[in-house]
């Protein structure tokens, strides 16, 4: 991509998708400035490139107008990733989730618009709710339950985000891009914030029994992040994705107890599986997506992007990062 000499501001840049996009966005010459709070994200994702001279560093958050207003009209391009992430996450702050997920992006929206700098807006597999038709299109429908189930409200504070950004493109010509991530996964994704793969792996090198929340037939759709980025290099590089949404995501459908096992086997854990009913899990009331699978026929028509990298490798990677995490634990 042509990315050498432009300036990206990535908010949320010290998270697990943003540090990845930054590493190949510092590869191609670009400058890049961070704006990350440290919530979710951590310093340590950005260790590698921290003396990069083409990096800059702002610890603040979206919802800081003032900050975010500047570091707009000094960059080129804004990447909007910061987010409160994670069902586990979002279950325990609601408030400050929405917050984040609505104001936040409303300011980094509003600014990109103030400026007129072209806009990728990360969305969610979420925003399809309970559709489990096989494979979404960017046109699926979303079937949400009652609002007052967090999961739901999530899924709509992310429509939200996506309304918005549409209306900036249609109705005052703002370059926009919206992308709706399938579960990516792979080195540097934390496991604190319930998402299953590190998760389970972390479970697993421990000797610790692997938590499959529900009765584990639930699927989804593993993405490598070194394919996400790809994709969003792709996106940000084409002129025809601009005013447009892209699922993107592997289209390999893998059940959670398949998931399970096949950690078990990667590791070669004596770990054994425990079934654990959701309302244990997560809270009475929740209601878990059955299926989700991406149709990404736009995103490859249009940029030629396919997945390259497979679920084995993921498990190979995260569980080398794992094992050398508590390696370092133990010294
Ligand atoms: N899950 C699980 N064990 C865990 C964490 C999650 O079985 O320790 C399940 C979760 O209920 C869901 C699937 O794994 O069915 C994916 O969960 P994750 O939070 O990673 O992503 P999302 O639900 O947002 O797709």
């Amino acid at each position: 991509m042509t990315a050498k000499g432009m300036h990206f501001l990535i908010t949320g840049g010290s998270g697990f998708i943003g540090s990845h996009l930054i590493d190949a966005l510092l590869g191609d010459g670009a400058f890049v400035t961070v704006l990350d709070n440290l919530s979710t994200g951590r310093l340590a994702n950005l260790a590698h490139v921290v003396a990069d001279p083409r990096l800059r560093f702002v610890q603040g958050s979206v919802l800081d107008e003032l900050v975010v207003d500047e570091l707009v009209h000094r960059c080129d391009v804004v990447v909007h990733l910061a987010a409160a992430v994670g069902v586990k996450l979002i279950i325990e702050e609601p408030l400050k989730s929405l917050t984040t997920n609505i104001r936040g992006s409303e300011i980094v929206i509003e600014s990109a618009h103030r400026y007129r700098k072209k806009i990728l807006v990360a969305s969610t597999s979420e925003i399809y709710g309970k559709n489990s038709t096989s494979p979404l299109r960017e046109d699926a429908e979303r079937i949400l339950g009652t609002p007052s189930v967090v999961r739901w409200a999530y899924s709509t504070a992310k429509a939200v985000d996506e309304i918005l950004t549409n209306a900036y493109h249609r109705e005052r010509g703002l370059p926009t891009i919206i992308v709706r991530l399938f579960n990516t996964v792979g080195p540097r994704q934390s496991p604190a914030y319930g998402m299953v793969l590190p998760r389970l792996v972390r479970q697993a090198v421990a000797g610790l029994p692997l938590t499959v929340y529900g009765d584990g037939t639930q699927t989804r759709c593993f993405t490598h992040v070194a394919d996400v980025v790809d994709a969003l290099m792709r996106l940000l590089d084409h002129d025809g994705a601009v005013g447009q949404t892209f699922n993107v995501g592997s289209p390999r459908e893998v059940s959670i107890l398949e998931l399970a096992k096949l950690v078990i086997e990667y590791t070669g854990s004596t770990s054994a599986v425990e079934m654990i009913p959701y309302h244990d899990a997560y809270e009475p009331g929740f209601e878990d997506m059955v299926r989700r699978v991406p149709d990404t026929a736009r995103l490859r028509a249009l940029t030629g992007w396919e997945p390259r990298l497979t679920l084995e490798d993921v498990l190979i990677q995260t569980i080398a990062e794992a094992r050398a995490e508590l390696a370092a634990l133990r010294r």
